[in-house]
């Protein structure tokens, strides 16, 4: 055997695995096989002169590479069970919340000591938000903040390096078992393990579809998170993000009854294109540096479509829209909520009027054109819904970028160890459908990587 472990995907789910597994396993011969660059060598061409827009790297620097898809991301480690996965579901709510806060330790100790650990705990705005029909999610959150975020990934790589073999740009094609554990095939070479861990993020979902296909690993697939990035001032918000940072807000629509969220909650930040299997949707981030900071504030809106039988296909109807929006826009849509409402497009001179500046270079267009009736309704009245507590949120110049897509990858059969009905084969993280955030999907890496490691608690 190569590797007593292999692991696959080098994002927070697979160096959180590797690390635990350093530490309590340092006797292990650890292999972590990445399809994209090493961190220093990530870098996405568009620099808003020459290159505005996404030209289809072979390796998204966004998505791939060290650090996964949360490299150059806010860094916001949500530590809660109440969103970012189901990871509870499968290990426990206790022991995923411990796990969570094991993270945060290591991160403090990698580089994030010093940075602001929000909460909702006894906060105004849990009232203030019920009184207007808004329900405000419980959560603790660690901000590190993008460049914060890096320098922990910096200080984690600087720890593995010579205790893992890394093998960068080396994309795994295929998984097999063999006599003791399995075999895994890349472009130029087959490499055995005893036991592998499978961590490809949203971006391996493809090729995770795939394998579980090939080895009939069962899955489930029924929901995608539609919507728009809202961009306005950051003083409409700045009582609510000075005390909580990020706020998950729910809403249920009088019309359809629709569960409406915020998601993602970047004070000062800016609006990024985000590359997943070549759709360009939208994201946001924002710096913990004031140097980096903006005058706006970004957060997503997303609609909740859960589909039942026989239809299957979640992620190709969320992708589906998104192409739309390309196909309009030649990438991501930005319309002033005054447009919307009027049935107007936004137009180049109706922004340049405009009083909020776009951070994100995005074509003025049309989002009505775009989203689906019942997602834009449910939307527009979240919009009035949070105007009542952060009053101008629904003014004409509010910025909505679209379209945000929340793919979820299919949810894999695995069991409270986090494995396959293969003994020794693994998969955590995004990648599993599990987990959908930082804290989730690091977590589910410490989970495994005591497991094979027999650490005992
Ligand atoms: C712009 C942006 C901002 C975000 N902000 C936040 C935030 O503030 N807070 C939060 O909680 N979450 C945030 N997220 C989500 C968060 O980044 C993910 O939930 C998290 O990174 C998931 O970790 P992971 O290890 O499961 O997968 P990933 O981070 O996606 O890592 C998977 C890795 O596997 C590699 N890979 C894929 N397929 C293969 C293959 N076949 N062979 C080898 N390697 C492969 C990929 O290149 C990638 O590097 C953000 C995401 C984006 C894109």
């Amino acid at each position: 055997m190569n590797y007593d472990v292999l692991i696959i995907g080098a994002g927070p789910g697979g160096i959180f695995s590797a690390y635990e597994l350093a530490l309590r396993a340092p006797g292990l011969k650890i292999g972590v096989f990445e399809a994209g660059h090493p961190l220093n060598k990530r870098a996405c061409p568009i620099n808003g002169t020459t290159i505005k827009s996404c030209i289809g790297c072979k390796s998204c620097s966004i998505m791939s590479g060290f650090g996964g898809a949360g490299a150059f991301s806010d860094g916001k480690y949500n530590i809660t069970n109440d969103f970012g996965g189901t990871l509870y579901e499968y290990i426990g709510k206790k022991r995923a919340l411990d796990l969570m806060k094991y993270v945060d330790d290591i991160n403090m100790a990698y580089g994030g000591a010093g940075t602001k650990l929000y909460s909702t705990a006894g906060t105004k705005f849990k009232t203030i938000c019920i009184q207007n029909d808004l329900h405000l999610l419980d959560a603790s959150v660690r901000h590190l903040g993008t460049d914060i975020n890096y320098v922990v990934l910096e200080n984690l790589y600087a720890f593995l390096q010579d205790k893992v073999d890394f093998h960068f740009d080396t994309p795994v094609r295929g998984i097999r078992c063999v006599s003791g554990g399995y075999e895994v095939r890349c472009d130029s070479a087959s490499y055995t393990c005893k036991q592998c861990i499978v961590s490809v993020g949203r971006s391996g979902s493809k090729w995770m579809e795939e394998i579980c296909r090939e080895m009939e690993i069962p899955t489930q697939s029924n929901r995608v998170d539609i919507g728009v990035r809202v961009e306005l001032p950051a003083v409409v918000f700045s009582h609510l993000t000075d005390e909580l940072y990020e706020s998950k807000i729910v809403y249920r629509t009088q019309k359809y009854e629709d569960k409406v969220r915020t998601f993602c909650m970047n004070p000062k930040g800016a609006v990024v294109n985000e590359n997943t299997n070549g759709i360009i949707t939208v994201n946001g981030h924002s710096y913990e540096d004031p140097a980096k900071q903006t005058e706006n504030t970004n957060f997503a809106l997303l609609v909740a479509k859960h589909f039942s039988e026989p239809f299957k296909d979640s992620n190709g109807y969320g992708e589906s829209i998104a192409r739309l929006s390309n196909m309009l826009g030649g990438g991501v849509i930005v319309q002033r909520f005054g447009d919307l409402i009027r049935g107007q497009r936004s137009t180049p001179k109706r922004m340049e009027e405009s009083f909020v500046t776009p951070t994100l270079n995005a074509t003025p267009g049309d989002l009505s054109l775009v989203l689906p009736k019942r997602i834009l309704d449910g939307i527009i009245e979240m919009l009035y819904a949070l105007d009542k507590i952060a009053p101008g949120t629904a003014n004409d110049d509010t910025l909505l970028y679209g379209v945000e897509v929340k793919f979820y990858n299919m949810e894999v059969a695995v069991d409270e160890h986090l494995e396959t009905k293969y003994p020794g084969l693994y998969i955590i993280g995004d990648g599993s459908g599990i987990t959908h955030s930082l804290s989730h999907a690091s977590a589910s890496g410490v989970h495994v990587a005591r497991r094979i490691a027999g650490f005992q608690e």
